[in-house]
């Protein structure tokens, strides 16, 4: 059984109703929500399958924006081009072997070791893939708009929490 809010499975899955939306959800996450009764349902205003699937749906979307709002919320090192550099270096790599490795062209990889242009994700992925090392690091958290969460314990921690687990 999947958790239909975070996505781990669980042994045992409870219906709870998440922003008007009833979802199955795993011990973790039913805090985030209020128990699916048929009196909350009715306050929530769900009242059929259709519009129960249209919501669901509209939930995985707005999913996927907390996932992308989580991988804006990191920002390079301070002082990542110089660990760039001496990552390179330290294996002994040049510029070139960096760009065909992470398919940029040569400048480019010249250029983020004197930080005069910032990597795209997906670059920076790649970086820190193939020279073993961090170059980012996470500012600031995203706190749950779902009401009556656990004070300090945000649903990106959830979601945080369940991906280290996969
Ligand atoms: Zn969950």
């Amino acid at each position: 059984m999947q958790c239909e809010l975070c996505g781990i499975d669980a042994a045992f899955l409870k219906r709870v109703i998440i922003e008007k939306v009833e979802l199955q959800v795993c011990p973790k996450c039913v805090n985030l929500g209020v128990p699916a009764t048929s009196e909350a349902k009715r306050n929530a205003g769900i009242t059929g399958s259709v519009q129960e699937g249209l919501e669901k749906r509209a939930v995985r979307m707005q999913r996927k924006d907390i996932y992308d709002e989580m991988s804006g919320t990191k920002e390079l090192l301070p002082g990542w081009g110089e660990k760039l550099k001496k990552a390179r270096e330290s294996k002994g790599f040049t510029w070139e072997d960096i760009a065909s490795r992470v398919g940029q062209p040569v400048h480019a990889v010249a250029k983020y070791e004197k930080e005069e242009l910032r990597p795209s994700d997906s670059v920076i992925a790649k970086l820190e893939k193939e020279l073993d090392l961090e170059l980012l690091e996470t500012v600031g958290v995203i706190h749950s708009t779902g009401g009556g969460g656990p004070k300090g314990l945000t649903l990106g921690d959830l979601l945080k929490e369940a991906m280290r687990k996969k």
